[in-house]
């Protein structure tokens, strides 16, 4: 079960004064050592657990960071764990190079920016570990995540399913799969883009269709583009689903 899950980045690709870009934090509610927090996307959001660390991270002493693909917006805030790592906080990349894109994700990060001259030290320096991550279960920070596939977007990404609480799905054109995915979930996350909509991307109608045939209870438009007209934004999607609420940054998920 989820003791917390709140947003720390609401928004997509730029990041504005409102919104930072994607990334989403999740805390199990059991106790004991297999429990620490975890997050989805490491977008400019990241940068709370920084500037902010005493709220959201606590005494935390492990940190896993899980990614639903690698495009800069849901990645560039993973420079930002140089002021997180060497305090005693164990920090864990899980990300589905293997898995989307027959490249290890080390060799992907390496490549993106930890090695010199983008990034002055490697992942090894700072002590950061790398794990793949494929479409399945997992057990991470002590909570029960099913991984899925989607393939509608540029690049392949992976949609999140934390029990029956939540579903977390990003970057993502309307893709009928996330029907059965998401069913019966008390809250889905879901990319919604407008106006006008950009290929990889859903329309907010869609994202509302999407959660009424899974009979979800709560949508929440997540990914929202940096000149969203928000009340078009939800008045649209809410032409397909009763309860709609638009993402912004520090939402409680669990309040809704
Ligand atoms: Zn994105």
């Amino acid at each position: 079960m989820l003791a917390a899950a709140t947003i720390l980045g609401s928004g997509g690709f730029v990041p504005t004064g409102r919104r930072e870009t994607s990334s989403l934090l999740l805390r199990g509610d059991g106790s004991g050592s297999d429990v620490s927090p975890v997050v989805i996307d490491a977008g400019t959001g990241l940068r709370r657990l920084v500037t902010d660390r005493d709220r959201w991270l606590g005494d935390a002493r492990r940190l896993d960071v899980l990614l639903s693909h690698f495009h800069i917006d849901h990645v560039c805030g993973l420079a930002y764990l140089t002021e997180l790592t060497g305090d005693g906080l164990e920090v864990v990349i899980h990300g589905p190079g293997a898995a989307l894109y027959d490249t290890p994700t080390a060799e992907i990060l390496s490549r993106m920016f930890f090695s010199p001259p983008l990034m002055p030290v490697t992942l090894d320096q700072l002590g950061v570990r790398v794990a793949e991550l494929a479409p399945g279960e997992l057990s991470v920070g002590g909570l029960a995540v099913r991984a899925r596939r989607q393939d509608k977007h540029p690049n392949p990404t992976l949609g999140f399913r934390i029990g029956d609480e939540l579903v977390w799905c990003t970057d993502t054109e309307a893709d009928p799969g996330t029907v059965d995915f998401a069913r019966g979930a008390r809250v889905l996350g879901h990319d919604a883009w407008a106006p006008p909509v950009a290929p990889g991307h859903t329309a907010p109608e869609e994202a509302g269709a999407l959660a009424r045939d899974a009979g979800v209870e709560q949508l929440v438009c997540i990914h929202v583009p940096p000149r969203a007209d928000e009340d078009d934004l939800r008045a649209r999607a809410s032409t397909t689903h009763p309860r709609v609420t638009v993402a912004t940054d520090e939402l409680d998920l669990l309040a809704l």
